[in-house]
């Protein structure tokens, strides 16, 4: 093999996850692209590094390179507030559509459901989300959006919630026709009766 004695002049691979040098925390990589995309200025002639997502709550600091060449960024560099980092709204959960933890508060509040999960989902099989250019994780909103879901229906003492709130209205559909209240206990079957 004519590779056999190249010498890969300290190009290993960086690591996959690599603590912050501030808070410690283990941050994954992030595309450039995303750190490209998100940072309101970026420096002129900018050392080429990995970067990596501090998601630590009480960390400032939102990506640092495998390197210490190329600059850290902090939450005030950034175009859009760092949701997992933010204790007061607006506090973003899903980026490509704009939807906050207040939003599906309010949702909840309104209505004792949340359908805010289900409306993304069906935006990500059509191929409109652009979570890699707007979501300061690169990633999918799905989870956070869920988990705020989640901690939202804990937090509202709504009196239409129910012991096993409803994310959608597929569940209602569901439902045999006429039935519309359920006794304390009752469960619905949904099997087919014809
Ligand atoms: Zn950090």
């Amino acid at each position: 093999m004519a590779d056999c004695c190249a010498v890969k002049a300290g190009l290993a691979s960086p690591p996959s996850v690599l603590a912050c040098p501030v808070c410690g925390h283990k941050a994954r990589q992030v595309q450039s692209l995303t750190v490209k995309s998100l940072v309101r200025h970026l420096p002129f002639q900018m050392t080429p590094a990995q970067y990596y997502f501090c998601e630590a709550t009480g960390c400032d600091v939102v990506y640092f390179p495998s390197g210490s060449e190329a600059p850290l960024f902090h939450r005030a560099d950034l175009l859009v507030r760092v949701g997992v980092k933010e204790d007061r709204d607006p506090i973003p959960v899903c980026y490509c559509f704009g939807v906050t933890r207040r939003d599906l508060q309010d949702e909840i509040r309104q209505t004792g459901k949340s359908s805010v999960a289900e409306r993304i989902k069906a935006e990500v099989k059509a191929g409109s989300c652009a979570c890699e250019v707007k979501n300061p994780s690169g990633k999918c909103c799905l989870g956070t959006v869920t988990r705020a879901v989640q901690q939202a229906f804990q937090s509202i003492a709504a009196p239409t919630i129910t012991k096993e709130p409803t994310y959608g209205q597929e569940s209602r559909r569901l439902q045999p026709a006429g039935v519309n209240v359920l006794q304390q206990g009752e469960r619905v079957s949904f099997t087919k009766e014809r």
